[in-house]
């Protein structure tokens, strides 16, 4: 037999199955799906079996090593998602493989077997032997014994025992001693004490084993009357395997009642259903304002799933998925639920997915790459906040959440649900077009009204002397807050590099006059910059619009503005948030805690405050310098800015009392600001729309970006100038070929980068083309250090 395997070939390099042969003691337990470590060159290195053949014409077909997997990790669906993957987002498939399994399976980790413990007395006799009383033990030193392996094997299939990763760090967590009281525990003599010892243990534990440490916490025992129990035979002593994920303490039995839905949300609901009965893979945009119930649509709609005996994921960003968000889901699903969040270790990301892999779950909820989830009866997929940036990965494989939910969900004929307050431009003119179905919920659950956003002109306010970065209007309502014991939310924009420029006293940024796209500011060459043409002029003294000398350069820090506030309110509590003081794990919730708990009247953060605060007493909320993130240069910046603000000003008001919220900005007569203070999405959808079809813009034209990377500049510009050269030979007139320019960060690790943009329309060529450039850079790579990256429909930044 042998097996065409993807190799992991350091620095990509080839996208063929390389054969190799399966020594017999290996052909019995191989499956496709499964990882190996094959021989390549001097080396070992893991591959990805994708087929298992009778036949090979390769002379001198090595021997595969060892296999690293006792069932396989990848199924045949996403053996196909990593097909499509790789030639859709320009990336080795091996790289689309790799980015759909566990890190701890890429991590140099201690893969373990580990006896699943009400199945202890059901392992055939071989593995029982092979244990004793251990409750893992390390895979490595097994995996070469072929008889074992058919055992073990048949064993994890049945769910009797199963796989574990370790890492250094986690190992001191990881198992306990425990007892259990024997099953086959007669009435035997024993002290009254001891008798009432046991009985207690019963009562609490039954027949399951319980951890000696948790005993003598929860029953009061002493170590020494356990000892004695165990020593007499009254108890059994043995290993367990403790549950090391944090968001299990996120509790909740799954008996929740439904709530009773509202007349919009029963009719989206009943779209939903509908699409599922009728087994479409069509898209659905559900349009509701935050608080408007969709998450509770989210609800019900899994359980009809559920009770169809299918599957759901649920997507939910990053920073949206806290312990508040799981405990919603497992109030409702209880352990049904499996959690996939980048801040659990890897051990316990891999337990979590090992959940669904093995089919415990029904349900995962997860960040981006939860899309992933190897359930193999999809009858929903959920898109939560869809409109988020950080379901685009920004590294290789650049894929898009919602583009592979898409993907699934035309294999599983399921419906994904797209949710949002304020969806994407792509989404929502895909509704309008009709090829997502729109459902809407106009209005909060209990009629809450949103909250009432006003505008600062900062142009004003530096005109009457005021020079700080808050407002008269904002400090003295900030005042008024801390007098009532109320609380305030602040929040500055912080994105990144980027700087423009900008006149203090009109508002006037410069543009660049091909792009619509604000121009960077180049410190040390004192030049306006277009990063996306390569336009250029010199920084100007005086504005030219007004002829002001107070130009500024934009870009404050939230530790300066939380100086400044504390000096202007000496008397203020003030808990800052940004990625510094959110560095350390935990970190985030603790502060957030602490907030939530009235240690502080006003929290300054970044945009990472922006989402699930949900805390009764905020009634103000302030944004800082709305312009800062309008100006970037970007052609979602608008979008951006739009979506931030709605999302912002969703912090005020929240339960009775009701909220207040003050944009500060140069530009307040913006249509971005304009429609998010009227809570207006339409009109910023049709305002934008036309300025995208204008520009050339998403979702009128696609792009790709590409970039190229080297260590002297005049090499990455002739990259890019031969690039482009070939694309425009290859594209014809169908493809506008922009660049190529220095990138936004014209330097990364001693790199100099530059980029061209390709704008098309309809271009059944591109593809081919851009892989064509992709393995030709791939060759150039190896001998001259130069680096290509491709990415299509990117997020700009
Ligand atoms: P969204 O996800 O749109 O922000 P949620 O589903 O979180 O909205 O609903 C907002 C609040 O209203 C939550 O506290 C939720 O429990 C409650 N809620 C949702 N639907 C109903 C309903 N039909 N009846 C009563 N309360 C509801
Ligand atoms: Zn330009
Ligand atoms: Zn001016």
């Amino acid at each position: 037999m042998y097996a065409k395997i993807i190799v992991d070939v350091p620095s990509g390099g080839t996208d063929h199955p390389f054969d190799y042969h399966l020594p017999d003691a290996l052909a019995q337990t191989a499956s496709i799906g499964m990882r190996a470590l094959v021989p390549f060159g001097q080396r070992k290195l893991t591959g990805f079996i994708v087929d298992i053949v009778r036949e090979t014409n390769v002379e001198k077909v090595k021997n595969v090593a060892e296999l690293l997997d006792i069932t396989p990790v990848l199924n045949e669906e996403l053996l196909a998602l990593g097909t499509w993957m790789s030639r859709e987002t320009i990336c080795f498939q091996i790289t689309a493989y790799q980015a759909m399994i566990p890190a701890a399976m890429r991590a140099k980790a201690v893969k373990k077997i580990a006896v699943v413990e009400a199945e202890r007395s059901q392992l055939p006799m071989s593995v029982q032997a092979l244990f004793g009383q251990a409750g893992e033990i390390n895979w490595a030193d097994l995996r070469s014994d072929a008889r074992l392996l058919r055992d073990i094997r048949s064993a994890v299939e049945q769910r009797q025992i199963t796989e574990r990763y370790e890492l250094k760090d986690q190992a001191k967590h990881r198992t306990a001693k425990a007892v259990t009281i024997p099953s086959d525990l007669k009435e035997t003599p024993a002290t009254k004490k001891q008798q009432e010892t046991l009985a207690l243990i019963a009562d609490h534990y039954g027949e399951t084993a319980a951890a000696i440490r948790t005993l003598m916490q929860e029953l009061s025992l002493s170590r020494a009357v356990i000892n004695t129990l165990v020593k007499n035979g009254f108890l059994q002593e043995n290993e367990i395997i403790i549950d090391r994920n944090p968001y299990t303490s996120a509790e909740g039995d799954g008996d929740e009642e439904k709530a009773t839905l509202t007349a919009d949300q029963s009719r989206a609901l009943a779209q939903i259903e509908g699409t599922m009965d009728q087994r479409k893979a069509s898209p659905l945009l559900l349009h509701g304002v935050t608080g408007s119930g969709k998450t509770e649509i989210y609800l019900q709609a899994i359980d009809r799933v559920l009770q169809q005996g299918k599957e759901a994921i649920v997507l939910v960003p990053e920073i949206s998925l806290t312990p508040q968000m799981v405990e919603r889901f497992k109030r409702r699903f209880g352990a049904n639920v499996a959690v996939l969040h980048s801040a659990l270790s890897v051990g316990e990301r891999f337990d979590e997915w090992k959940k669904i892999q093995e089919q415990r779950v029904q349900v995962a909820v997860g960040a981006r790459s939860a899309v992933f989830a190897p359930f193999t009866n999809l009858g929903l997929i959920v898109i939560d906040e869809e409109h988020e940036s950080t379901y685009k990965q920004e590294e290789h494989p650049r894929y898009h959440a919602r583009e592979i939910a898409i993907w699934r969900s035309g294999r599983h004929r399921c419906p994904v649900l797209l949710g949002s307050a304020t969806p994407s431009m792509e989404s929502y003119a895909r509704a309008a077009k009709g090829v997502y179905k729109l459902l809407s919920l106009p209005a909060r659950i209990n009629q809450q009204p949103l909250p009432v956003i006003d505008t600062v002109d900062m142009r004003e306010e530096m005109r009457e002397g005021n020079r700080s970065v808050f407002s008269v209007n904002l400090l003295e309502k900030l005042r008024d807050r801390i007098e009532k014991g109320e609380q305030a939310v602040l929040f500055l924009n912080r994105r990144g590099f980027s700087t423009f420029v900008m006149c203090r006293n009109c508002g006037y940024v410069g543009m660049c006059p091909h792009c619509e796209i604000s121009l960077t500011f180049h410190r040390r060459d004192s030049q306006l910059k277009c990063h996306y043409c390569g336009h250029e002029e010199r920084v100007y003294e005086r504005c030219p619009s007004c002829e002001s000398t107070h130009i500024r350069y934009f870009g404050t820090g939230t530790q300066r503005v939380e100086e400044e506030l504390q000096q202007l309110l000496p008397e203020a509590r003030i808990i800052r948030m940004d990625n510094d003081t959110t560095k350390r794990k935990g970190a985030h919730e603790r502060l957030l805690k602490q907030f939530g708990n009235g240690d502080a009247e006003i929290l300054l953060g970044t945009q990472m405050i922006a989402k699930g605060l949900d805390f009764p007493d905020i009634t103000l909320v302030g944004v800082l310098a709305a312009d800062t993130l309008l100006h970037l240069p970007d052609f979602r910046a608008q979008e951006r800015t739009f979506q931030l603000l709605t999302q912002v000003s969703g912090r005020a008001g929240r339960a009775e009392k009701a909220g207040e919220v003050i944009i500060q900005s140069y530009t307040p007569e913006h249509y971005a600001i304009q429609h998010a203070q009227t809570h207006d999405y339409l009109s910023f959808f049709k305002k934008e729309l036309g300025q995208r079809k204008q520009a050339g813009y998403p979702p009128y034209y696609f792009l790709t970006l590409i970039t190229f990377a080297h260590a002297t500049y005049a090499t990455a510009m002739k990259a890019g100038t031969h690039a482009a050269k070939l694309l425009r030979e290859r594209l014809g007139d169908t493809a506008v070929i922009l660049g190529p320019t220095p990138s936004p960060i014209a330097r990364i690790k001693d790199r100099y980068r530059c980029q061209c943009m390709i704008k098309y329309r309809d271009e059944p060529e591109i593809t081919d083309v851009l892989h064509e450039l992709f393995s030709y850079y791939q060759k150039e790579l190896q001998r001259d250090q130069r680096f290509i990256t491709i990415d299509r429909h990117p997020n700009m930044f």
